[in-house]
């Protein structure tokens, strides 16, 4: 199982090599040479539980891994980090089914990936013979940065450096960052949006001058964001195991095809669901549900992918976000491995912010389906699913039930059907607690944590009990043409 760059480029390699390195050398991402295929009974995936998906799934990908070092990666991963053991729950509301996967240290579905790829990076790393430091660089919306903290803290031989936009995340997103705890982690606001941040972290991995620099002083870098296929692979793992559940719990039969859908920015989680796809799994359609930044709306459905267009801050905003890196991947499958064609349109991207797809690729595109919705409507889904059912959902959350609510009524589709859910309602107290009830003005991010649990029962997850009389340990601030000054100060080079 080897891994190859979307572009062609560059040589192809085995996963632990991939993972380290994050991005190919040729700009391109990695993708699977070959895709593996579910080669056991669905009814038997239905009788393990999340580890054993886990190491189904991962063996499969990451061959060059032995068992025994996917075992204790797994173990570490999916422990009491997780407020439940069945690490990602399944909850039946009405006519579809709640896939929790916030139930992490971070309250956000990063955590399912990223409480992993700490131990395949540090194994990959002895298992190349690596003994340069790794410099773990990130860009964040919001969710992956705590995440990448969280995983990395203390982490021996790497050091974790966030970059989130000062303005672009919730103050509960930004307080968990600001108050991360351990030497080797660094958390930095620049001055631009989500995409700034992501520009300038892809750009400082492509910089050869620069890598030769961290090489010189021994670092090197590696992502974790979703552009490493150690992120990707992880999220596979979900989706298999979310079928084996309903499966068994008799909700359907056996082979019987079901609907996902995923509250998307960067492409990431719901490509993982396409893998799963593509390995066998009997998925009908994958359901990509965007905020008002609805530029994969458009692009599901007209075959443009267009950011000539205003960047709009929302109330789910760990999906503003307008190039979503995760689709090269997705262009790279469409067009059947046409390496030509993804520079080509990948150029057109940087050079005229837009591209279009053949007739072919938008034929291959079928699989999808795209909605969005405004901020209001969020908030009205909310308060609506509350009052009918006293479920809690989260703004991203309520993006992907009201883009599905959307999806049937235009389709009239019954299949079965599971909402990605991607983060916890905490996490974005004050839009949720918002749209519940609207007597709380002048209240902070903080005292609204109190509020939400007494006016839902919800219980408070405890890694944000404290967070406000957690002390703020990372101020700085920088302007994004400054980020690698930046790094070069906080590693001291
Ligand atoms: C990251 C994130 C998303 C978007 O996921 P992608 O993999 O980037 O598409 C959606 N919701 C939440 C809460 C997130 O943290």
């Amino acid at each position: 199982m080897k891994y190859k760059s979307t572009r062609g480029n560059a040589e192809s390699i085995g996963s632990a090599q991939a993972i380290l390195q994050g991005l190919a050398g040729d700009k391109g991402l990695y993708v699977p040479v070959d895709f593996p295929t579910l080669d056991v009974k669905l009814s038997e995936i239905a009788e393990m539980d999340y580890k054993e998906v886990a190491f189904y799934i991962l063996k499969k990908y990451l061959e060059d891994y032995t068992e025994q070092e996917l075992k204790d990666a797994i173990e570490k991963a999916y422990d009491e980090k997780f407020e439940t053991s069945e690490i990602a729950p399944l909850a039946k509301e009405k006519d579809v089914y709640f896939l929790e996967l916030y139930h992490g240290k971070t309250l956000a579905f990063k955590d399912m990936a990223l409480s992993i790829l700490p131990h395949l990076l540090t194994t990959a790393a002895k298992k190349m013979g690596e003994n340069k430091k790794i410099v773990i660089l990130a860009a964040t919306s919001g969710d992956t940065g705590k995440a990448a903290l969280e995983g990395f803290a203390d982490v021996e031989n790497t050091e974790v450096i966030i970059f989130y936009p000062e303005k672009g995340v919730s103050e509960i997103q930004k307080r968990q960052m600001t108050t991360q705890e351990g030497k080797n982690t660094h958390t930095i606001a620049i001055k631009g949006n989500f995409d700034d941040a992501q520009r300038g972290v892809k750009e400082i991995f492509n910089d050869g001058a620069f890598n030769r620099e961290m090489n010189e002083s021994n670092h090197i870098f590696s992502s974790a964001n979703s552009i490493n296929i150690g992120r990707l692979v992880p999220q596979v793992v979900y989706y298999v195991y979310t079928y084996g559940q309903l499966l068994k719990r008799g909700e359907i039969k056996e082979g019987e095809t079901i609907n996902f859908v995923v509250p998307t920015g960067n492409f990431g989680n719901i490509l993982a669901g396409y893998y799963a796809k593509k390995m066998g799994l009997p998925i009908n359609k994958l359901i990509c549900a965007s905020n008002e930044n609805n530029v994969l709306y458009d692009f599901i459905n007209s075959g443009i992918y267009d950011i000539n267009r205003k960047f709009i801050i929302t109330n789910s905003p760990s999906m503003d976000i307008l190039i979503s890196s995760n689709l090269e991947r997705l262009l790279y499958e469409l067009s059947e491995g046409d390496e030509g064609l993804i520079n080509r349109i990948m150029g057109q991207l940087e050079t005229e912010n837009k591209y279009e797809i053949t007739p072919k690729m938008k034929e291959n595109l079928k699989g999808f389906y795209g909605g969005y919705t405004t901020d209001e409507q969020t908030l009205e889904t909310i308060k609506r699913v509350y009052n009918e059912s006293k479920y809690v959902m989260d703004t991203h959350t309520a993006v992907a039930y009201k883009v599905y609510e959307q999806y049937k009524e235009e389709t009239k589709d019954t299949s079965k059907t599971v909402i990605v859910s991607t983060a916890s309602p905490y996490k974005f107290t004050k839009s949720v607690i918002g749209a519940l009830s609207e007597t709380n003005e002048g209240k902070d991010e903080f005292e609204l944590i109190k509020v939400l649990s007494e006016h839902t029962g919800l219980q408070i997850p405890t890694p944000i009990k404290d967070l406000d009389k957690k002390e703020i340990l990372h101020r700085t601030v920088c302007e994004k043409q400054d980020m690698k000054a930046t790094i070069k100060e906080m590693l001291h080079i």
